[in-house]
């Protein structure tokens, strides 16, 4: 997950073959094991940096498929968006992700859950009344879940997407750009959107600590992002220095694996109860 312009380039291969034998099968495989239970989340910490506390995880699917072995996200979410088998997938990652925050929250009762959702989510029927349902059945509050969505998917149907993105903050969750900075951001268009949070490339990050420029465009993103009203968060972090550096650029948040990989449920209990306590 590099960068988008990469996954972009891919898409468009995908797309040349999406009917192939192969892709099919891998299609029809992900529906059985989104039902038989292949597919698990792994979920990476999110690093409060004004606090130094972990305010939330990130919900990232991980599916072990029974001849192939572990699948990547990459070799798949992007054909299940072209596809729109993406809309069971997310479902799932709901129903899941909210059923394991229900088992941490009599720890941790302020915990926050990220999720990754796709365009093609935004125009699913219902999805509004059972990401809610979800939040109830496990007694969540709406203000710990937030979706995360790529700023190219917002953008790719403006108008039904923003729609939608303003009925789903309005039911109090909150809304992250993700990936921001690789796509073709549109400033004017950033400012309408009913976000909490904006989520900066790894690809912004990574070479934070060699290059002034990539510095100066940092801290420039920061100050922007504070100046529209929303959070910042920065993902792909690896180090300790980049960490202190983007602390002292006063950003909101990371995540990175400087702090941790994504990791099981179970190891998110234990990780939990050694980094809060
Ligand atoms: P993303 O949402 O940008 O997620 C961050 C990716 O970077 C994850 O890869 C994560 O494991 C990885 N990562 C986190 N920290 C670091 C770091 O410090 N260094 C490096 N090199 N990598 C780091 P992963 O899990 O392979 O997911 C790839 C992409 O697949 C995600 O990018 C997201 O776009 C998509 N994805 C994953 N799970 C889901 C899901 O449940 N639903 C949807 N719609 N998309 C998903
Ligand atoms: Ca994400
Ligand atoms: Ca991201
Ligand atoms: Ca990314």
């Amino acid at each position: 997950n590099a960068s988008q312009g990469v996954l972009a380039t891919g898409v468009y291969s995908h797309e040349l073959d999406i009917y192939s034998e192969s892709r099919l099968t891998l299609m029809s495989d992900l529906k059985e094991a989104l039902i038989q239970e292949q597919t698990s989340l792994h979920y990476q910490p999110k690093l409060c940096l004004k606090t130094g506390r972990v305010v939330g995880v990130e919900a990232l699917i991980r599916w072990h498929h029974p001849e192939r072995g572990w699948v990547f996200p990459s070799d798949f979410i992007p054909l299940a968006e072209e596809t729109g088998v993406i809309t069971q997938l997310t479902r799932w990652a709901v129903e899941r992700g909210t059923a394991d925050l229900a088992t941490l929250t009599g720890d941790y009762p302020d915990l926050e859950l990220s999720i990754n959702i796709s365009a093609r989510d935004l125009s699913a029927k219902g999805l509004v009344e059972w990401i809610q349902a979800a939040l109830q059945r496990h007694n969540l509050r709406p203000e710990q879940l937030t979706l995360e969505l790529t700023e190219t998917a917002a953008m790719e149907d403006p108008e039904t997407g923003l729609k939608a993105l303003v009925a789903l903050a309005d039911t109090g969750l909150r809304i992250s750009v993700d990936d921001f900075g690789t796509g073709y951001s549109s400033l004017s268009y950033l400012k309408q959107l009913p976000a909490s949070e904006i989520k900066l490339d790894r690809a912004l990050i990574i070479d934070i600590l060699d290059s002034e420029s990539s510095r100066v465009i940092v801290e420039t993103a920061v100050n922007m992002v504070h100046g529209l009203g929303y959070q910042v968060i920065a993902e792909g972090v690896e180090d300790e220095e980049a960490a202190q550096l983007l602390r002292d650029m006063n950003c909101d948040r990371l995540q990175g694996y400087w702090l941790s990989k994504p990791m099981p449920l179970n190891d998110v209990r234990r990780w939990m109860a050694q980094h809060n306590s």
